[in-house]
């Protein structure tokens, strides 16, 4: 998801060292620090070069946690003003193309997370640092203490997906049912439960939920079933061959590699209208 400057969300979790390029470079300390680096930033609308996804390639599923209450803050992020992917047009047309290649293997792309403003990052890590508000921890953090999060690296900031090339995204099977809804109240299941038992969602066994706060959403972590490792390993394949970046410590984060605005941190919000 995330990132401290790298980061996604487990990332500095294991180990400073094994950040990948995707995640650009994290601060080796987890120490807290109250003032991260300052980002550049492009004040307004509109985005520059973005799209919503959807004009691009509408064959691609969509369930943007952010824009409502099932994510690990419980809430609507600031700045997610429609539940809409928004890409940088080349990731865009990236995808598109990995899309072509999932549908040949049976499968669909479903992206949770794509463009994310800096102000949504700026809402995540004031979460964090206050006491309170965990109604979400069930699933999305079971075994680490809410107080830990930021110091222990699964939230930061900035992140690469506010510069608009980085997406957090599974595979789902083409003849799959569509999911439930998410019900806020509902009873939590920790994102590290077996398939049958976590929440519901469409896609394959990933081996944890999106966004799990835990070591078994590791990339290449050699807990998960084989069935999740086939499934990480072609949604690897997939990305990669069109010229996406994994990184080690969550399966579902990529970012394009030739991103056009790479060490930029846009503030425009989730919505059509900041699309130019
Ligand atoms: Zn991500």
């Amino acid at each position: 998801m995330w990132g401290r400057r790298a980061t996604c969300a487990s990332a500095v979790l294991l180990a400073v060292g094994l950040v990948t390029a995707a995640c650009r470079t994290p601060s080796p300390s987890p120490s807290l620090s109250p003032s991260p680096p300052a980002p550049s930033r492009a004040a307004a609308p509109p985005l520059p070069g973005f799209v919503v996804l959807s004009d691009v390639d509408d064959r691609i599923r969509t369930d943007i946690r952010y824009a409502t209450a099932h994510n690990f803050v419980g809430r609507p992020l600031a700045g997610y003003l429609e539940p809409l992917c928004l890409l940088t047009r080349p990731a865009a047309e990236a995808l598109r193309k990995v899309q072509d290649a999932a549908l040949a293997e049976g499968r669909t792309l479903k992206v949770y997370d794509c463009y994310r403003p800096q102000p949504a990052v700026d809402d995540i890590v004031a979460w964090a640092r206050q006491p309170g508000q965990e109604q979400t921890k069930g699933e999305f953090y079971p075994r680490v203490p809410k107080s830990d999060l930021f110091d222990k690296g699964y939230v930061g900031a900035p992140t690469t997906h506010s510069s608009g090339s980085t997406v957090d995204l599974t595979l789902v099977d083409v003849n799959a049912p569509s999911q439930a809804p998410y019900r806020p109240g509902q009873r939590l299941v920790p994102c590290t439960a077996p398939p049958g038992q976590r929440f519901a969602d469409d896609s394959v066994d990933m081996g944890t939920g999106s966004d799990c706060f835990d070591p078994l959403a590791h990339t290449d972590s050699p807990r998960v079933g084989r069935e999740a490792r086939a499934n990480r390993d072609l949604l690897s394949e997939l990305m990669t061959r069109e010229g996406f970046v994994g990184y080690d410590n969550e399966w579902w984060h990529y970012s394009y590699r030739d991103e056009p605005h790479p060490d930029t941190y846009f503030d425009a919000p989730v919505a059509r209208s900041s699309v130019g």
